[in-house]
């Protein structure tokens, strides 16, 4: 694909938005009457209410592969229980001889494939997900070899027997529940923690208290109140968010670019040192990367089946990194982290677009990323693939769309369009590793997206029935709807067929 081809689509795209600029929002609905055989009950109770406050570095989160919940959550979790018994009187630790991790439900189902015990030990051990250099995570697969650790002044060994893969179905209130605990030599527990991997590398505990955030000037719970606070206050969308941003965290602009400055960074980084890399991909089969080749293939292209495979190309380098430990950002989690990269080195590479108009394209994946949590999930174990591809498609193309000069409307139906064609997608990796379907997966949900902002921005969004709070309602639902074996658990769909009896 050569740059005339790109630029061809660019501008068709940025013609697009402006004339559809102005034109009344989406978000109608269809009358009831149109459908009179089907019971009452059957509608849109209307969009959700409520005021998000979660931050571009909550959703925006640097670590290392291969999941969100699995991996970056895990090591985020015993850096905090670590930094807790630091926090505890000296007498606390006293008689303290163990560390111990328990996992549970889709935790100790697939950890083992997603580095779960590596990545807690790399927590105990005192490394920070965004510094945390790869070959430590490599080095961590020795279980044989013990590593010695200080806390508190007390000197812990870690191996093995620290991590404990309890049980897959338990009674916690969520799936993905951790259990730290201080045990004596007696095995009597000194403290602990319940922890719960939420998603995308969030995670809370028990008891914990709700932390103090400041109230957004513009505060809004669903896309249609935000398109009403845009229209009364007459900002655009990422003026919006980043006030609304500021606000929040109580830091400045530039603080705030320099967080999406570091995200773009990592993405753009990933598509190129995996366009490098080639070989096998840690897993207990023959698991080959591709990016490379295929993208060697696609400079000799022509037309639209070289932008397929380009795109395809820089999906795969950052997902086949991420399943090899690399750096990577959730966008929203890490199973999904190559969906935005490969649109975001298209804005950057191909269509020239600059730091502010892509910053601006984070942004409003930013606010589609942030419905979708809230209103929503964006954990596999809760929604299945649809809240991690499906988004990461949905958020790309509200970037992609943004980026190249959407208006609020069309960047919305860029978003519904793409999250629309995803609901119902399970969650079924391959033995628990983040490669069978997942490494594809973020390819096809690249391609959709840019598809997605090129339709929103060739119709006319007025004339467009579905919106993004009712695709994510129907997202929620569906996912509640799907059997548990199809939320992470990788032992069923793909996960059941493709290993031989
Ligand atoms: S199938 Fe989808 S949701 Fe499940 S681990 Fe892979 S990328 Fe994540």
């Amino acid at each position: 694909m050569d740059r005339r081809c790109f630029l061809k689509s660019a501008l068709l795209a940025g013609v697009g938005a402006g004339v559809l600029r102005g034109l009344p929002a989406t978000a109608r609905g269809i009358p009831a009457a149109a459908f009179p055989e089907l019971p009452r009950d059957v509608c849109y109770p209307g969009p959700p209410s409520g005021t998000i406050v979660t931050s571009v570095t909550d959703l925006y989160k640097v670590g290392p592969g291969p999941s969100s919940s699995h991996t970056l959550a895990p090591l985020r979790i015993a850096a905090d229980f670590r930094d807790y018994l630091e926090s505890l009187p000296p007498q606390a630790l006293a008689g303290a001889a163990h560390i111990r991790a328990h996992l549970y439900g889709s935790l100790s189902a697939t950890g083992k494939g997603h580095r779960t015990d590596r990545a807690l030990l790399a927590g105990l051990l005192g490394q920070k997900p965004e510094t945390c250099d790869p070959a430590v995570m490599d080095d961590l697969a020795d279980e044989a070899k013990p590593r010695v650790t200080a806390v508190g002044g007390k000197t812990f060994t870690l191996g093995r027997d620290t991590i404990v893969w309890d049980r897959v179905d338990h009674d916690y209130p969520f799936s993905n529940t951790l259990v730290m605990k201080l045990v004596s030599s007696d095995g009597a527990v000194l403290a602990s923690r319940e922890y719960y991997s939420t998603g995308g590398g969030f995670f809370a505990f028990k008891g914990r208290p709700v932390e103090e955030r400041g109230q957004p000037p513009h505060p809004y719970g669903s896309m249609t109140a935000f398109k009403e606070v845009a229209a009364k206050s007459g900002k655009t969308l990422h003026e919006i968010m980043l006030e609304n941003e500021q606000a929040i965290m109580g830091v400045d602009a530039a603080k705030v670019n320099a967080h999406l400055d570091l995200v773009l960074d990592t993405m753009l980084a990933g598509v190129e040192l995996g366009l490098r890399e080639e070989g096998l991909l840690p897993a207990p089969f023959a698991f080959h990367r591709k990016a490379r080749r295929i993208h060697e293939r696609a400079k000799a292209m022509q037309g639209g089946e070289a932008l397929l495979q380009l795109v395809s190309s820089y999906a795969l380098a950052v997902s086949e990194g991420n399943a090899a430990g690399r750096l990577a950002v959730t966008a929203p989690t890490l199973g999904s982290a190559g969906t935005m990269p490969a649109l975001a080195y298209v804005l950057h590479h191909h269509l020239q677009r600059d730091r502010q108009a892509m910053r601006r394209g984070l942004l409003a994946a930013a606010l589609v990323g942030y419905l979708c949590k809230n209103n929503a999930s964006v954990a596999g174990a809760e929604v299945g693939c649809q809240g991690e591809i499906g988004v990461a498609s949905s958020m790309a193309a509200a970037m992609l769309a943004y980026a190249t000069g959407a208006s609020l409307e069309a960047t919305e139906v860029a978003a519904t369009i793409a999250l629309e064609h995803h609901l119902g997608m399970s969650c079924d990796p391959v033995g628990g590793f983040v490669l069978i379907p997942c490494i594809e997966r973020n390819a096809f949900g690249a391609l959709k997206a840019y598809n997605a902002a090129l339709m929103a921005q060739n119709e006319i969004v007025s004339e467009h029935w579905e919106d993004l709070d009712r695709v994510i309602m129907a997202m929620l639902q569906t996912g509640k709807a799907l059997p548990p074996q199809f939320r992470e658990m990788g032992t069923a769909g793909l996960g059941m067929t493709m290993v031989n009896c």
